[in-house]
């Protein structure tokens, strides 16, 4: 369990590093998120790896809840992301229940550097942000030689690079938080069994 716990520190570490760069990045160019949406959130193929996800996994294992949401997200279907609580009907109003937890790539997808197939560097910035402020938006385009924007593939190494058996697969965020519930749950259950046998 102990091994879980070190990835997961060093994950939060680098979500920390990611949520500055990219942060500060966002709002220097002046393409805050909109209030209140959470539009991105409202879609189960957000992409995460285990290892993204195992923070929040050992977070719920430690206030108890980690059962209960391996439950729930076993016998729900997957019409968002299962962390996502809606604010509005059509779910582009809401907002994170995890916001402290939340994986790398909620951390860098509103506003982020990535290569076209030709390599060339260019800004990815999401629909609603897009339209809410073009002009701002073809500023940071325009600026993109003197301020280059953070690279969201560079963003997704850095968190794989911590443990490519757990970080390098990505796959829906719905799937990668019951692995790595369903990791932690047993990793307990093999570390409960081995103090046992110590203690017998
Ligand atoms: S973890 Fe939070 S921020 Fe990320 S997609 Fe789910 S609800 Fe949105
Ligand atoms: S990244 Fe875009 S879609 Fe997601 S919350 Fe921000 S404004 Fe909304």
């Amino acid at each position: 369990m102990q091994r879980l716990r070190d990835l997961a520190l060093e994950v939060l570490n680098e979500y920390q590093l990611l949520s500055q760069e990219f942060g500060s990045y966002q709002k220097i160019a002046g393409l805050n998120c909109v209030e209140g949406c959470g539009a991105c959130c409202n879609n189960p193929q957000v992409e995460a790896s285990v290892l993204e996800m195992l923070p929040l996994a050992l977070h719920l294992f430690d206030t108890g809840k980690a059962e209960a949401y391996l439950q729930q997200m076993q016998d729900g279907g997957g019409f968002a992301c299962h962390l996502f609580q809606r604010h509005s009907l059509d779910g582009i109003k809401g907002a994170c229940t995890v916001y402290e937890w939340r994986p790398g790539i909620c951390r860098m997808f509103g506003v982020a550097g990535y290569r076209t197939k030709t390599d060339q560097p260019t800004l990815s910035v999401c629909a609603t942000i897009k339209a809410s402020k073009p002009h701002k938006f073809a500023d940071a385009l325009i600026a993109m030689s003197t301020s280059a924007p953070p690279m969201l593939s560079h963003g997704r190494q850095r968190i794989a690079k911590i443990d490519y058996a757990l970080g390098e697969k990505l796959m829906p965020i719905n799937e990668a938080l019951v692995a790595a519930l369903e990791k932690v749950l047993t990793q307990a259950a093999y570390s409960a069994l081995d103090d046992g046998n110590v203690a017998a």
